[in-house]
């Protein structure tokens, strides 16, 4: 923590900087001369390079930060930049009241990827009950015009959320709303400095007024789905979670004052005048000599460095004792439990009562062998299919991180974030497209899927995407591929002229994008007339919902065929039209298997018309929700094509989850379907899709479909020879053998139905 400025343009009566016991303050240096902030930053950089540390984190912090004004605030970030970079990561953080905060300050945030907290303690008049300038005046409006400022789209990345200080005065429901209307990435609530010397304001009788109001806030919360990042109840929850308030991790931060004095945590301010001083300074001392002074030392004992009474205290492990400082007592110093105790004990039974919903059920949560069994019946049930395709989103989701964190970009990834909170379901049905795992894929790897060229960052496209959905104003940069846009679910913009990056801003109804020299609106609304160069999505409606005709994604040609380019719309409609057939005559065939359509395959995608191979289909594993076919005219062949796909692609999203297959052991199998031996992973997803295939015809068989029986009699021979193939492979793990033997069993059933 680098107080870069002493002084403060607020005069907040709980401030522990100005009010209370330490008075260090006066004797300090109005604001960090460049020197020490030099001196500071090779510090911070040795430090980083001789223990490797991958990140260092550095806020700005002051009195108020903002004084030393845009100049002085980019000297301080260009020199920790140029000295602690060639070592380490920097995180930029800052804590700020928001005062002076302006658009040009805006800019410097962004350019240097700093991540500023605002203080500010809710409503008008829970922050203006101390968050005042020496005058009196209130400071609510300034700060509520910072915080819009940085919920700008083009600021939104340096917005890193609220520091709220408590007052059990204040209206918990009011403070709580006021909070949430600021649109923060994270909420962290400051309980108020105070000791046993100087103990809490505890207004009235009640002995926990703070548990009893962190209690009431906290039921909001949970009751809402947790609409924010609430720090201390998640701490609490889990122990520790990233604050130094609770839990029993080793304390990590360094206070480096305005004279360049190294400190310990700057919160002891508030137990005695020095209280957190160490006697050394960055001219002379490395954070190491610092680390092993007793008052930093003692904080890396966990629960060895607490009293005797939180030492045997049952919740120690979440609440930690609570903050240093709060546990200061003269004459037993910080040997203490916190001066909170009452009121942490009662909080963290509150949370314990109110815990958030159970989570819907995970791979790790949901049996094994009930997901195999269920899917070995050859098509699996609606709740499994939906497991498969809540755990596909997973990986997106997974994905989404390793990109954002190979590409270091945050702006596309901060308004993700914010819409994930905001408008959810519009995030989500974005990622839930089948092509957006392709893309990540291929940003991350760009051998991964041959043939789909350059790797461009998809995470502006996909939040530029879902904010369209939710409705969101937002602008971003976004890629140009071929001179096109694509926005997943929504379409794509083919302009000459774009050149290699497009500025699109989201307007309501539509977007606009300015790219080279072209500049063009997009209304969304079909009613409007047709812009220039939207290729909009078409759905098809079938009994399962809206099934997306996918020939316009450029990560679709991820199948190792040619895909077809746009369809002229004629061929749109009559491809439309085979499909929706073809599903309502899976429906009447097979219901299980048209149930289990319902429940996941949301695209397909049209291949290329070959004549020589004029029936063809194919899934990729990385696109979970989209099969590809060639578009054949009969229902009755495109019903048996789905069927056959979609059991390749939910058994793909099965082993994404589960080992069925011993790894390495180079076996081939011979099977009757095709000519060369094939690995058994391909004989097991064989031997699924034909499982389905022959369900398909016996079906038919039994209305007496001409040679129905003779295809089925074809299909399950293929089956049960590639089944018990695989089963004397001995290249199953102990879940595969059990997936397969049932895949038996199913196959059995089959045969005594044919009879
Ligand atoms: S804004 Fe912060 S530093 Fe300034 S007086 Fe208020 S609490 Fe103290
Ligand atoms: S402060 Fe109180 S609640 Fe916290 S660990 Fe110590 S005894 Fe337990």
């Amino acid at each position: 923590m680098l107080k870069v400025h002493s002084r403060c343009d607020l005069s907040c009566d709980h401030c522990y900087i100005y009010q209370h016991a330490d008075q260090t303050w006066r004797g300090r240096p109005t604001r960090m001369p460049p020197a020490t902030v030099q001196a500071a930053a090779r510090r911070i950089a040795e430090h980083a390079r001789e223990h490797g540390l991958p990140v260092v984190h550095v806020v700005l912090h002051g009195g108020e930060p903002l004084l030393l004004g845009a100049a002085g605030l980019r000297e301080v970030l260009a020199e920790l930049r140029s000295a602690i970079t060639p070592w380490a990561r920097l995180d930029l953080r800052m804590q700020t009241n928001g005062v002076l905060l302006d658009e040009e300050l805006c800019r410097l945030f962004v350019e240097y990827d700093l991540r500023v907290g605002v203080s500010f303690d809710g409503d008008r008049a829970a922050n203006d009950r101390h968050r005042v300038f020496a005058h009196g005046g209130s400071s609510h409006d300034h700060v509520r015009r910072a915080l819009a400022l940085l919920r700008r789209p083009e600021h939104r990345t340096s917005y890193a959320g609220i520091l709220c200080t408590v007052d059990v005065r204040n209206d918990p429901d009011r403070v709580y709303e006021a909070l949430l209307a600021e649109s923060p990435p994270r909420v962290d609530l400051l309980l108020p400095h105070a000791t046993w010397d100087q103990p809490p304001e505890r207004p009235g009788p009640d002995p926990t007024p703070y548990a009893d109001w962190l209690g009431r806030l906290h039921r909001r919360w949970v009751d809402d789905g947790r609409p924010v990042s609430i720090r201390m109840f998640e701490a609490l929850r889990q122990g520790g979670g990233g604050t130094e308030a609770f839990g029993l991790a080793p304390a990590d931060v360094l206070v480096i004052e305005a004279d360049g004095s190294w400190e310990q945590v700057d919160s002891l301010k508030t137990a005695y005048h020095g209280a957190a001083g160490t006697g050394f300074d960055v001219f002379d001392h490395s954070v190491d000599e610092v680390a092993r002074h007793p008052g930093v030392a003692v904080r890396q004992d966990g629960v060895d460095g607490l009293c005797l009474t939180c030492r045997s205290c049952p919740v120690v492990d979440r609440c930690g004792g609570g903050l240093y400082a709060h546990r200061w007592r003269t004459g037993s110093g910080f040997d203490n439990p916190s001066v909170y105790c009452a009121d942490l004990l009662r909080l963290i039974d509150t949370v314990d009562a109110h815990p958030p919903p159970t989570p819907a059920p995970s791979p790790a949560t949901l049996p094994v062998d009930e997901v195999l069994d269920d899917l070995a019946t050859g098509h699996g049930s609606a709740s499994t299919l939906a497991l498969l395709a809540a755990t596909q989103l997973s990986i997106t989701r997974a994905l989404l991180a390793a990109c954002r964190d190979r590409s270091g970009a945050t702006a596309a990834w901060d308004l993700l974030v914010h819409l994930d909170q905001a408008a959810p379901e519009a995030v989500r049905a974005v990622l839930a497209h089948p092509f957006v795992r392709p893309a990540l894929v291929h940003r991350l790897d760009s051998s991964a899927l041959p043939g789909l060229g350059a790797a461009v960052d998809p995470l502006p496209a996909l939040a530029i995407a879902a904010a369209v959905r939710a409705g969101v104003p937002a602008a971003l940069h976004v890629p140009v591929r071929a001179e096109t846009i694509t926005l997943p679910t929504l379409g794509s913009l083919v302009l000459p002229g774009l050149g290699e990056s497009a500025e699109v801003t989201v307007r309501p109804g539509g977007f606009q994008v300015r790219g080279g020299s072209v500049e063009q609106t997009v209304l969304l609304d079909p009613l409007a007339p047709p812009s220039t160069g939207w290729l909009p999505t078409r759905d098809v409606s079938v009994p399962g919902g809206l099934l997306l005709l996918e020939d316009g994604d450029p990560y679709r040609d991820c199948y190792g065929q040619p895909v077809a380019s746009r369809l002229e719309v004629p061929a749109a409609w009559a491809l439309g039209r085979t499909l929706a057939d073809a599903w309502r005559v899976v429906h009447r065939d097979v219901p299980a298997h048209g149930a289990a359509l319902d429940g996941g395959l949301r695209a397909v995608v049209p291949l290329a018309p070959d004549p020589a191979r004029p029936l063809r289909s194919a899934t990729a594993r990385h696109a979970f929700g989209a099969v590809a076919v060639t578009p054949h005219p009969d229902p009755e062949t495109m019903a048996v094509l789905l069927v056959h796909e979609w059991q390749h692609a939910k058994l793909g999203a099965v082993l994404d989850l589960y080992d069925l297959i011993e790894p390495g052991q180079g076996i081939r199998i011979r099977v009757p379907w095709r000519p060369d031996p094939r690995p058994p992973e391909g004989v097991l997803q064989g031997v699924y899709a034909h499982l389905g295939v022959t369900q398909v015809w016996q079906s038919r068989a039994a209305i007496d479909q001409p040679d129905a029986s003779a295809h089925a009699a074809h299909f399950l021979a293929w089956t049960r020879d590639g089944v018990d193939a695989l089963l004397a492979s001995r290249s199953l793990t102990a879940a595969g053998e059990r997936f397969v033997g049932q895949l038996r069993h199913a196959l059995e059933e089959t045969r005594v139905r044919s009879r």
